[in-house]
């Protein structure tokens, strides 16, 4: 028998989306309102020393990040080193001394928990390690024969345990032996509690652990369950969706009857795979509702405007619906409550329907989305937080920092406001105070006097702070990144704020002017048009300067200005209308933001270390196009200027 007594919604051939035809669509498009829609894979917050809130506990391995063997092993065996050296400059007795305390608690026997144990086994440690399925776990449900990466491939890890073979069974060997005196207790932790200056590991089914220090190795798959099935081993059978569009026109098998499952049946189906759905139970009782309901949907028409913005399952890390333009395909969903997967083939599945009847299904992948608990929930009772779940304290403090920030360029920007209206002030202390400034350099034409009459505007401070930020954190993203184009584009943001958004304006230019390089001449005549004479300050608006880099509608000043100044107007419009575009047509849509922009160079700078905040997926990319209206916005003001210019009444 080989097709399935079920009903099967047919294959549909891809639709015309709008994005093709509409030039609007189009450019909403390439503006990336559709991808990336992945979600961001949530992780514990772990420090970068593995430390995490809870004094005493820390995470290695896959879940801080880096998912790779040589990571994995090194995370573990340095923080055992730095328990240890703890240890020894601690005045507390050993654990030996303080009866069923431990010195230390391994969960997790993966490539971290393993490496972290031969390093404390080799310090003496007084310790225990836990697994909840079987030693190395992860390594050996890798696919049979599989090639394996040591990547870098410069990178010895600290500690004993190494990797040296290139396919599965040979490393599954190696580990083994290195590791043959690590006996792992067969248990599985659930949670993790402290109590004064002690760790309660609670353990399912066992009494707890008592510990000085916790090490959480439990990588990223969690406790999957397997199906025991013939086959299960093949390198087509995975336990996390990725990336659906992959499965377009193919035959994919999803066994489970959670989130997992039905989001993972959804997502492929909706890029056109052929899913056969297999559910060992009657009927589904664990999935959210509106989950059923969108399977439902999408069965009884392949094109149902079906949306997942957010996905309910963590092993499914994308979001899925109309936003997938061109990829959004009609599939089909065959759903076989009450069955069971027999055997998994190269090119084929056997199933065993509701009825009993065996059905031998064509077959390219499977997803066995089953009985697994996902590692987040483990610290959600332990209580460490997971990056980007928000509760009100992060909102409040977000809140703070934003009047913290409005506040700050409000004073700045000589501003009133705020003041008034959130209560606070700006202290008389934070003004220069341009006579004590005077001091340092009576003369402008020297380079302390000139400093000295730029020092005396707040603006100073502000660009010289945002400078020292872009150029501090951008030192440091170089030696953390260190690959040559990190190297290159921090270079490149980092230069372009220092020259011409600080020296350029606040030194140089000044310089230049009290030095009388502006008096007279065709030179005069440029600055007129480009620094007008005023009388405070250096005596020229320099700071227009900025113009230079920063185009319209950045800088506004130079082109909202109370009378038309043509060689900004010049100048905005090749940068904003020429150059700018020639350069994204040559490099890019990143080549502005990226390379050169001050706002671009604050977020690669400062917020490299944060990308991980921002939030992802349809919703916020739609969000996104608030920039598009600011745009209009800035169109319409422009417009409205021309029209002050002409009639001088509305200027
Ligand atoms: C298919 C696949 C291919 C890969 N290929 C490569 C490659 O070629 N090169 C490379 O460098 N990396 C590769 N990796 C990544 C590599 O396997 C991981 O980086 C590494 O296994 C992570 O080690 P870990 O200790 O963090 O977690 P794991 O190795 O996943 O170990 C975690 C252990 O914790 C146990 N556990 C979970 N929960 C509990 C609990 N509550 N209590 C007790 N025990 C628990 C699990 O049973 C498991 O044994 C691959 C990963 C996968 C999935």
């Amino acid at each position: 028998m080989h097709a399935t007594d079920q009903p099967v919604v047919e294959h549909a051939t891809p639709r015309m989306t709008r994005a093709s035809v509409n030039p609007l669509a189009r450019y909403m498009r390439w503006l990336h309102t559709r991808w990336p829609a992945g979600v961001v894979e949530r992780l514990p917050d772990v420090r970068q020393d593995y430390s995490t809130r809870i004094p005493g506990v820390f995470v290695v391995g896959d879940l801080t990040g880096i998912p790779l063997l040589k990571f994995s092993a090194d995370s573990g065996a340095r923080v055992v080193q730095r328990i240890v050296a703890e240890t020894k400059n601690s005045s507390q007795p050993r654990s030996q001394d303080r009866g069923d305390l431990l010195d230390l608690v391994i969960i997790g026997a993966g490539v971290s928990g393993m490496s972290a144990a031969l390093e404390a086994k080799k310090n003496n440690l007084h310790f225990e390690i836990l697994e909840a399925s079987e030693p190395f776990s992860t390594i050996v449900n890798f696919p049979k024969a599989k090639p394996i990466y040591t990547y870098p491939t410069d990178m010895v890890p600290a500690g004993d345990l190494q990797f040296r073979a290139q396919v599965k069974e040979p490393l599954v060997n190696e580990i083994r032996e290195q590791t043959r005196d690590i006996k792992p207790k067969m248990a599985r932790a659930e949670k993790i509690v402290r109590a004064g200056d002690v760790l309660e590991v609670a353990i399912a089914d066992q009494p707890s652990m008592r510990a000085k220090n916790v090490i959480i190795g439990i990588g990223r798959s969690g406790n999957f369950r397997k199906l025991n099935v013939p086959g299960e081993d093949q390198g087509k059978v995975f336990n996390r969706l990725h990336d659906p569009k992959e499965y377009a026109d193919k035959n994919v098998l999803v066994v489970g009857g959670g989130d997992s499952a039905l989001e993972t049946s959804i997502a492929i189906a909706e890029c056109g795979g052929r899913v056969t759905l297999s559910y060992r139970k009657p009927e589904f009782s664990r999935p959210k509702p509106d989950n059923v309901d969108k399977l439902n949907k999408l069965m009884a028409d392949p094109m149902a405007d079906v949306q997942v913005e957010r996905p309910h399952s963590e092993r499914v890390t994308t979001a899925m619906g109309d936003y997938m333009g061109s990829y959004r395909k009609a599939g089909s969903i065959n759903l076989m409550l009450g069955s069971r997967v027999k055997e998994i083939r190269e090119s084929d599945v056997t199933i065993i329907d509701a009825n009993g009847a065996s059905h031998e299904i064509p077959n390219q992948t499977v997803f066995t989305m089953i009985g697994r608990e996902a590692p987040l929930e483990f610290f959600r009772r332990s209580g460490i937080p997971i990056r980007g779940e928000r509760n009100a304290k992060w909102w409040l403090t977000l809140a703070a920092f934003f009047l913290l920030c409005l506040w700050v360029y409000h004073w700045k920007s000589q501003y009133i406001w705020p003041g008034n209206v959130i209560g606070v002030p700006f202290p008389k202390w934070l003004d220069p105070d341009p006579s004590r400034l005077a001091n340092l350099g009576k003369d402008p034409k020297t380079l302390l006097g000139t400093l000295a009459i730029s020092a005396s505007s707040r603006s100073f401070y502000y660009t010289l702070a945002y400078t020292t930020l872009i150029t501090v954190f951008g030192i440091r993203r170089i030696r953390r990144r260190k690959t040559p184009y990190v190297t290159k584009q921090t270079l490149s943001l980092m230069l372009i704020q220092i020259i011409p958004l600080f020296i350029l304006p606040e030194i140089v230019l000044p310089l230049l002017g009290h030095h009388g390089f502006f008096d007279g001449g065709a030179s005069k005549w440029i600055a007129d048009q480009l620094f007008p004479i005023v009388t405070y300050g250096h005596g020229r608006e320099y700071w227009r300067a900025y113009g230079f880099i920063l185009a319209w509608p950045l800088l506004v000043q130079n082109v909202f200005s109370d009378h038309p100044m043509f060689f900004w107007l010049i100048i905005c419009f090749l940068q904003t209308f020429v150059l700018i575009p020639l350069l994204i047509y040559r490099y890019g849509k990143g080549v502005y933001c990226g390379w050169i922009c001050s706002c671009g160079a604050m977020a690669e700078t400062l917020g490299d270390q944060h990308r991980h905040k921002m939030p992802h997926g349809p919703m916020w990319n739609r969000l996104n196009m608030v920039g598009q209206a600011i745009l209009a916005f800035a169109f319409a003001l422009l417009i409205l200027r021309i029209a002050g210019w002409m009639h001088v009444g509305w200027a």
